[in-house]
């Protein structure tokens, strides 16, 4: 089929299966309010155009895939290209048991399952290694099964989310990266608790999660028992590209064009356009922004070969300085407007949002210096940062 008529093909399925009259709010937590539109994307094959046909695909090549993203893009509706950034249907295609796998992948492709990521702890955060959190296994009245006790933080999404993806200590003799396993936990029972945490922008997506004798079928453990921490590296993989590739917008959605343009048309609004300062820094982050869809373009080419690409680290390093530098420039651009707030203001509330808001990307999924640090290890071949406890068995670790 020719790229022409693989868009003609799409189009008329969009035409026949899509309202363009509803409007998508972007939804990665949570249980998706497009469900049953999801379903028949899924049945189509279009959610993941680049797996094979057996495995809910088509079999494309990525560029084709684009097409399909770019067709569904134009009319607004969502559910293709998940096979670039659906983290969670891409670890478990990987790592899950063909049982598991085949369960869990078509909920969460159609969004009938909400997730949330179980990793950080109060002791473990950029350190992820560290987790004390335990997964104890036992034969349960239900079979093989593991029981686990600990404490996770800074748990996007969990108030909502079915399962968790877990990071749990199955060996603690074993040296700190070699006793951990990975988990798919539901997270609705009654040894899961969850209390919400408030953020800097006032809202609280976040949450502090308390596991205490909860339980996860030996069915739902992904990759090896005590090779989680390989699972990890996929899972990671995949959520630093997402955050690499998109960010979040102004919260009000008011204030005027999106995109390349957004900061030429603030700047145009605020009188300051002729500023040559100003005109040299608009230039600047567009330039960044462009290039660093380029690198993600490079990130993702990786990763269709089956490697797990260092690049995505530069891609979520250079978000990072987009959004802080993006939200500098608006709050220069407004001057005193800045310091005002509320509905009436939009274009102050939303450069003051976004300035708070460019942390997200900065510290979650792994903060700016840990992303130098293995641009510097795995991109640069500079030396390893020394590892004390690296060898030693985790029993051993010493530990806050
Ligand atoms: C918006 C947001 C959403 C999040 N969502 C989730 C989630 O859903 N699930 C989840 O599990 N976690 C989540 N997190 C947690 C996030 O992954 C951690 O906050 C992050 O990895 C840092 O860990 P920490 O907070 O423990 O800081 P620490 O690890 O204590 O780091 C403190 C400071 O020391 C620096 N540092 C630490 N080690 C090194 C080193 N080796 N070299 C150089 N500098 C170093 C860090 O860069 C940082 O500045 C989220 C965080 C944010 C902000």
């Amino acid at each position: 089929m020719t790229d022409e008529q693989l868009a003609a093909e799409v189009r008329a399925w969009l035409e026949a299966n899509w309202d363009p009259g509803r409007k998508v709010k972007a939804e990665s937590f949570g249980r998706s309010p497009y469900q049953p539109f999801l379903e028949q994307v899924l049945a189509a094959g279009y959610a993941v155009p680049t797996w094979p046909k057996e495995r809910w695909g088509l079999g494309l090549k990525p560029a084709q895939a684009r097409i399909i993203e770019q067709e569904f893009a134009a009319v607004g509706a969502p559910g293709a290209a998940q096979d670039k950034h659906n983290l969670w249907a891409n670890t478990a295609l990987a790592h899950a048991t063909p049982e598991f796998r085949d369960e869990i992948v078509p909920k969460l492709l159609t969004g009938a399952v909400g997730m949330c990521l179980l990793y950080s702890e109060p002791g473990a955060g950029s350190d992820l290694a560290a987790v004390r959190t335990r997964a104890d296994r036992e034969q349960g009245p239900d079979g093989d099964r593991f029981r686990v006790n600990g404490q996770k933080v800074w748990t996007s999404g969990a108030a909502v989310a079915d399962y968790g993806m877990l990071i749990a200590r199955t060996d603690w003799d074993a040296p700190k990266h070699k006793g951990i396993s990975f988990f798919f936990l539901p997270m609705k029972q009654p040894g899961v608790e969850v209390r919400p945490l408030r953020q800097i922008t006032d809202e609280a997506h976040f949450n502090e999660v308390f596991i205490t004798d909860a339980f996860v079928p030996a069915a739902n453990l992904l990759g090896p028992l005590n090779g989680g921490w390989g699972v990890l590296q996929t899972a990671l993989a995949y959520e630093r590209s997402v955050m690499g590739d998109a960010a979040r917008g102004p919260r009000s959605g008011k204030a005027g064009p999106k995109g390349d343009g957004a900061l030429v048309e603030l700047a145009r609004e605020a009188g300051v356009l002729d500023d040559p300062l100003m005109r040299q820094d608009i230039a600047q982050v567009t330039a960044w922004k462009i290039l660093n869809r380029l690198n993600n373009a490079r990130a993702k080419a990786d990763l269709k070969r089956g490697t797990s690409s260092p690049i995505m680290s530069l891609g979520k390093l250079a978000m990072s300085r987009i959004l802080h530098q993006e939200a500098r420039l608006r709050t220069q651009m407004l001057g005193a407007e800045s310091l005002l707030e509320g509905p009436d203001h939009p274009r102050a509330e939303d450069a003051n949002f976004l300035s708070l808001n460019a942390y997200f990307t900065s510290i979650g999924g792994g903060t700016d210096q840990i992303q130098r640090n293995i641009i510097g290890e795995r991109v640069l071949g500079l030396p390893k940062e020394p590892e004390i406890d690296r060898e030693m068995p985790f029993r051993e670790v010493k530990s806050g």
